[in-house]
């Protein structure tokens, strides 16, 4: 990996998801970006993806990183989920990681690229125009480190999350709505009214290691029935049982992982055949509604889960809502992403946390059937591991216009 060429010289590799929300990726990046680059002089190569997948191809091969300046993704948050694990699943997966990346929205989810406009303070004229506004930080070339999550699943899937994980409620919209991609954000809406309406609960444990001592601070009283919280006695062992990690040999999905690099990444959460029970974890046990994390402030262009989050703050910003909760409850919860104040409503936990562990216990047959997400993107259904990475990736975010 060389070192950062952000001088305009080289060409940025732009791709295009000509799937994302509505469709109009393509016509966005001949509309608005390409100009843009023009008039800075700034050369560029053009992908259209193929297919899902492509990026993820594409970002594994080593020698292309020497030709770009960075690489942006005009699409969703899918498209730059893909991307960053396909950097992830390279051997100099630390340095490919650190390459630069911009993200220019066009999906019908949006998270990330409304976050950096947060960060940057210039949020209003984000939602005037993110097309517009997100193109600048092509020419600007601020880099801004941002943190990742690694999320491990019990089939020793390893995938690269910078914006959300989800389990329960908002994750069950997330991928049930994709059917309504091309309503684009709206999708999230309805979806959760139809979903609201046939309310799910989801029995199993959380564990979740807070970032500090004074972090477990959920604003009241957990409402949820059944529920425990425990503290452990034992010192967990942190380092990763590298064997067990490692999952099938040669294994090269998405994510698929080597035994060093599980090693290196991973190294808060107890191995899976540990019970997490360590005083720095709590565990939280019973049925759910709904668990759903955030790294950022906002997981699409107007639901905001965090309004305090940076960029690189090193936190997940867990919400947890317990089973017994009411249908206007969990109505006030949605609305309240709008606003993000969610952390105001009495029924809704709110921890802030370096790792977690979930267990979901296992679907009954002719049971709900749920999902598990990270950025939206389903992973595998069951145990789940997940630590922060901080500053583990860098993005161009646009500044506010000089002019
Ligand atoms: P949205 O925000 O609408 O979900 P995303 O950019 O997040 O849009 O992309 C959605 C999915 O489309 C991602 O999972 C990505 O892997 C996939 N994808 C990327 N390129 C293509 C393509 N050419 N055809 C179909 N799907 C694609
Ligand atoms: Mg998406």
């Amino acid at each position: 990996m060389g070192s950062d060429d952000l001088s305009g010289r080289k060409p940025l590799l732009v791709l295009v998801n000509p799937k994302s929300g509505p469709g109009n990726a393509l016509m966005l990046f001949h509309r608005y970006i390409a100009p843009v680059l023009c008039r800075a002089g700034q050369q560029y190569e053009l992908v259209v993806t193929a297919c899902a997948g492509d990026a993820l191809y594409r970002m594994q091969h080593e020698t292309l990183l020497t030709r770009w300046s960075a690489v942006v993704v005009v699409s969703g948050d899918g498209l730059l989920f893909e991307v960053l694990n396909g950097l992830f699943s390279r051997p100099d997966y630390e340095a490919a990681l650190k390459f630069p990346v911009s993200i220019v929205p066009a999906g019908s989810g949006n998270g990330l690229a409304t976050s950096i406009a947060v960060a940057s303070g210039i949020h209003s004229e984000f939602v005037r125009n993110p097309v517009v506004v997100s193109c600048r930080a092509l020419t600007q070339r601020c880099l801004s480190p941002v943190d990742l999550m690694l999320v491990q699943t019990a089939d020793q899937q390893v995938h690269v999350g910078f914006l959300s994980f989800g389990w329960g409620l908002l994750a069950d919209v997330d991928i049930e709505s994709e059917r309504l991609r091309s309503l684009g954000e709206a999708r999230f809406t309805l979806w959760s009214l139809v979903r609201l309406i046939k309310l799910r609960k989801y029995r199993g444990r959380l564990h979740l290691l807070p970032v500090s001592d004074d972090m477990h601070s959920p604003q009241t009283e957990l409402s949820g029935k059944g529920g425990r919280i425990t503290t452990g006695k034992f010192a967990c062992d942190k380092q990763l049982n590298v064997e067990e990690a490692a999952g099938p040999r040669g294994s090269s999905t998405c994510g698929g992982v080597e035994t060093e690099k599980m090693k290196k990444c991973m190294r808060l959460c107890p191995r899976w055949s540990d019970e997490v029970d360590h005083p720095d974890w709590i565990t939280l046990e019973g049925e759910f509604l709904q668990v759903y994390a955030s790294l950022v402030s906002h997981i699409s262009v107007s639901a905001c889960l965090n309004a305090g989050a940076r960029l690189a703050d090193g936190t997940l910003y867990v919400h947890v809502l317990r089973a017994g909760l009411s249908r206007y409850q969990m109505l006030r919860y949605l609305l309240a992403l709008d606003s993000g104040t969610q952390h105001l409503l009495p029924f809704v936990s709110v921890y802030r946390v370096r790792a977690l562990r979930l267990e979901p216990a296992p679907r009954a047959p002719g049971g709900v059937c749920g999902h598990v997400t990270v950025d939206g993107e389903r992973v595998q259904y069951g145990d789940v591991k997940l630590e922060v990475i901080p500053a583990g990736a860098r993005v161009l975010a646009a500044q506010a216009d000089p002019q």
